[in-house]
C-alpha cells in the first residue's frame, strides 16, 4: 500500500517495508466538544492540541452506544451492538467474531493492553482476546470510579512501550484506556482549577487526563513509524436534558466523541464529515497494511470518509434507537419519535417530528432495517 498517497503530496512516507506500530488510546466519557482541538472555550487539552497539529482530526465522530462496553466492542469488532451482541452489561462479544487485537496478533503484532475500567475485567468479559499482556492492575478489583488512575495508567503504558520497543522487526500494538473523565471527579493540584460544580470538575478531570496522556505521547513524539489513534468511547450529559451521566439518551452530547489519527504519510487536516466508531478498525488496518476480515461492517475513513447513515442504540439505563442521515437525526424511545435538523439545530432543541412526518417515516424505515426486532 502506498502510504504516502493517503493524505496528499506533502507527506513523508514511512521507512520502506516496515509495518508501523500502533498506539491506540481510548478515553472514557470524553465529550467531543470539551477538547481544545474542537474549539472548546477552555484550554482543557494542550496535549491533544499538539497531537491534533500532526493528525487528521475528525470533528463529527459518533459512537454507536453511550456506554463503555457496547461502544468499545464496536471499536474492536467494527459492528453495531445489535450485531456483536454486547447490548447489556453482563453480555459479552460472541467469541467467533474477530476483534481488532486478535487480528493484529495474528498478523504478527506484539500486543499489550493497559486498562483502567472494570468493564474490561477479563474474568467477566472478552476484551482480552489477542493480547499477550492484559494489564488490569490499575484498578485491581476496586471500583475505578473511586480511585484516580491516569497517572498509573501512563506509568504502566510507558513501561509496556519501553519493553516492547526493543528494535525487533515485529510491530507493536499497545492499547491504553484512560478512565478519569468518568465520575467520580477528583481535584488535581497539577492542573487548572476551573471552579466548582459538575461541569467544571469534569473539565478538570479532562485536563488531568490530558496531562497524563501527554507523558505517554511524548514517548512516540517525532516517530515516523508509529500510528497514534485517540478516540472516546462515548460522551457525557452535563445537565442539558436534566440528567448527568451517560447511557441515558442518544443526544449528541452522549454520542459525539473525539477522534484523532496520526500516521506516517497522513497529512494533518480537519475532517468535518460525519464518521462512525465502527469505521476506526478498518481505517487502522489500512494504515497497518493488514487485510480486514469480512465480519467488519465499517469502512475505512481513508483517503476520505464516504457519507452514510450512523446508527446508535442503548438498552442499558433506558431504551433508545437513533439514526443520523445527512443533517437529519431520528431518535426513537419508549415515549415516541423525535426528529432534529442538526445543521440548523445542533443542540437538538427543536423537535420537527410533527411538522415533517414524511421525513420521520423515511428515517424510521432506515431504523427498522437495522433494528427489526424493536
Ligand atoms: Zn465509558
Amino acid at each position: 500500500m502506498a502510504m504516502g498517497a493517503l493524505g496528499g503530496a506533502a507527506c513523508t512516507p514511512p521507512p520502506a517495508s516496515q509495518t508501523p506500530h500502533l498506539l491506540l488510546v481510548s478515553i472514557d466519557t470524553l465529550r467531543a466538544d470539551h477538547i481544545s482541538p474542537a474549539g472548546y472555550r477552555r484550554d482543557t487539552t494542550p496535549g491533544l492540541d499538539r497531537l491534533a497539529a500532526q493528525s487528521v482530526v475528525y470533528t463529527h465522530a459518533r459512537t454507536h452506544a453511550p456506554w463503555t462496553k457496547a461502544a468499545m466492542a464496536s471499536l474492536f469488532t467494527s459492528q453495531l451492538p445489535i450485531d456483536h451482541g454486547l447490548t447489556r452489561w453482563p453480555l459479552t462479544v460472541a467469541p467467533e467474531i474477530p476483534q481488532l487485537p486478535e487480528i493484529l496478533h495474528e498478523a504478527g503484532f506484539r500486543t499489550w493492553a493497559v486498562t483502567s475500567h472494570n468493564a474490561f475485567d477479563p474474568d467477566f468479559n472478552e476484551f482480552h482476546h489477542g493480547f499477550e499482556v492484559f494489564d488490569v492492575s490499575v484498578w485491581e478489583g476496586r471500583c475505578p470510579e473511586t480511585i484516580q488512575t491516569a497517572h498509573r495508567v501512563t506509568d504502566l503504558a510507558l513501561q509496556a512501550w519501553n519493553t516492547l520497543d526493543d528494535g525487533s522487526e515485529d510491530p507493536i500494538f499497545l492499547w491504553v484506556h484512560y478512565f478519569d473523565p468518568h465520575d467520580t471527579y477528583f481535584h488535581h493540584d497539577e492542573v487548572v482549577d476551573f471552579g466548582t460544580g459538575w461541569a467544571n470538575a469534569y473539565d478538570e478531570e479532562i485536563a488531568w487526563t490530558d496531562r497524563e496522556l501527554s507523558r505517554l505521547l511524548a514517548a512516540v513524539e517525532g516517530r515516523r513509524d508509529v500510528v497514534v489513534a485517540v478516540v472516546g468511547d462515548h460522551g457525557e450529559e452535563l445537565g442539558e436534558r436534566g440528567y448527568w451521566g451517560h447511557a441515558i439518551t442518544l443526544f449528541e452530547e452522549q454520542l459525539r466523541v473525539p477522534l484523532l489519527l496520526k500516521a506516517p504519510g497522513l497529512q494533518p487536516r480537519v475532517e468535518s464529515a460525519a464518521v462512525s466508531l465502527m469505521d476506526v478498525p478498518p481505517t487502522l488496518l489500512q494504515l497497518l497494511d493488514v487485510e480486514p476480515p469480512p465480519t467488519f461492517h465499517g469502512r475505512s475513513l481513508l483517503p476520505h470518509p464516504v457519507p452514510r447513515e450512523h446508527y446508535a442504540e442503548t438498552d442499558l439505563r433506558r431504551f433508545g434507537r437513533a439514526v443520523v442521515s445527512g443533517d437529519h437525526k431520528l431518535i426513537r424511545t419508549e415515549e415516541g419519535q423525535q426528529l432534529y435538523d442538526l445543521a440548523t439545530d445542533p443542540l437538538e432543541r427543536d423537535d420537527l417530528a410533527a411538522a415533517h412526518p414524511e421525513r420521520v417515516a423515511a428515517l424510521e424505515q432506515l431504523l427498522s432495517r437495522v433494528y427489526s426486532t424493536r
